[in-house]
């Protein structure tokens, strides 16, 4: 059975040159990057090396990246310091955001007290911004945590503009770029973002490795204390190889970006019109999406909205969140309860994703399993 990979926006497959980078590291860079012999100090280059390409790909400083285990790591310690260090009272996000952002800041909200708003999120999935500005008038010292494009529906949120409102209202802005960042060209010199997250996996790289963007001026305290890896910020030998391949992988992105996001679109589009030819009353969740998401409410009896997920899965096929109800449990999906209401809620709702591995072979699988469920 030919398995059908659809699930992009959840992880990538890792490119072949990023797996030989890191196999070449752990090969010959065995050594530990804060030791200060020569076979350390290879190692260590290795880190600044992809710190600086990193840098570069963004446009920013190298000192500004950070490397980190995670977004979810790089969020977490963002906020915890915006909150117990910088002194923001209140923070500003959405309900369409992803969990690591979410709780984290549920968690800050019963231990520090702080203020919590969230920007209305519009049927179509986009935010609102009148809202926004609204929320920004307040005096309080503000944080507002927005992400670029929503990993369950491709909505993308602008953020230039939200850049631009933060520094008129004198408010700090973190942004997960987690779906968008090597999939589209992020210019940290124009935009107005003080904090950003990231992680490989998203864009063919490792998993367990990701960075923060902290603008300079802005120190960290650390959340793990020991030895004076990354500025003494984040304790904890490096995971050199990982790192290399996150580089890579990022480099990699970005030099086929342009041939890349061509195919992709083109993907996106042929599998949503083979669902309109099959499906004639099929919806999109949301709009102006991500080229490479796409979130359909399916016309199907909600009886088989629970085991769609599954039907899928035996068939070989890997897709995933966006229904209303998860595979085999009736929690709905927490950014589609903030756009659909009613019964198109009960019906099954698919996120699609592509990357530039899929072809349309894989997109006519999962139309004709679609038709037989
Ligand atoms: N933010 C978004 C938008 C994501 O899609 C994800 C991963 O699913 C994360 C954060 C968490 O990233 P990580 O897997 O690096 O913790």
């Amino acid at each position: 059975m030919k398995k059908v990979y659809l699930d992009n926006a959840a992880t990538t497959p890792i490119r072949q040159e990023v797996i030989d980078e890191m196999v070449k590291v752990m090969q010959l860079e065995y050594g530990n990057p804060s030791s200060t012999h020569s076979i350390g100090r290879s190692a260590k280059a290795i880190i600044e090396s992809s710190r600086k390409t990193i840098a570069k790909l963004l446009h920013c400083q190298a000192s500004e990246i950070l490397f980190t285990s995670s977004a979810t790591e790089a969020t977490n310690w963002i906020l915890r310091s915006a909150v117990r260090d910088f002194g923001i009272k209140r923070i500003i996000t959405s309900k369409i955001e992803h969990h690591a952002t979410l709780y984290t800041i549920q968690a800050l909200e019963k231990e520090f007290n702080i203020v919590v708003d969230y920007v209305k999120t519009l049927s179509d999935g986009n935010l609102d911004y009148a809202h926004l500005e609204e929320l920004l008038k307040s005096e309080m010292s503000t944080l507002v945590s927005l992400m670029h494009v929503n990993n369950e529906t491709g909505v993308i949120n602008d953020c230039k503009r939200i850049g631009e409102l933060c520094r008129e209202n004198k408010a700090l802005f973190h942004c997960d770029t987690v779906q968008s960042i090597g999939k589209t060209e992020i210019s940290l010199s124009e935009l107005n973002i003080d904090f950003l997250v990231a992680s490989a996996h998203k864009f063919h790289g490792p998993k367990g490795v990701g960075f923060a963007f902290v603008k300079k001026g802005f120190v960290l305290q650390p959340i793990l204390f020991g030895g004076e890896q990354e500025k003494g910020w984040r304790a904890g030998t490096e995971s050199v190889h990982q790192i290399a391949g996150m580089a890579k992988a990022l480099e990699l992105s970005y030099l086929h970006l342009d041939e890349e996001r061509k195919y992709i679109e083109e993907l996106k589009s042929y599998c949503f019109e083979q669902l309109k030819a099959n499906f004639p009353a099929v919806k999109q969740n949301g709009i102006t999406t991500f080229y490479n998401i796409l979130n359909v409410l399916l016309p199907f009896d909600e009886t088989k909205t629970a085991m769609i997920l599954f039907n899928l899965d035996i068939k070989g096929i890997a897709v995933s969140r966006g229904s209303a109800c998860q595979s085999g449990s009736q929690k709905p999906s927490h950014v589609l309860v903030e756009m659909i209401t009613g019964e198109n809620l009960k019906k099954p709702s698919l996120r699609i994703s592509f990357s530039h591995y899929n072809t349309k072979e894989d997109i006519d699988i999962l139309i004709t399993c679609l038709k037989e469920i």
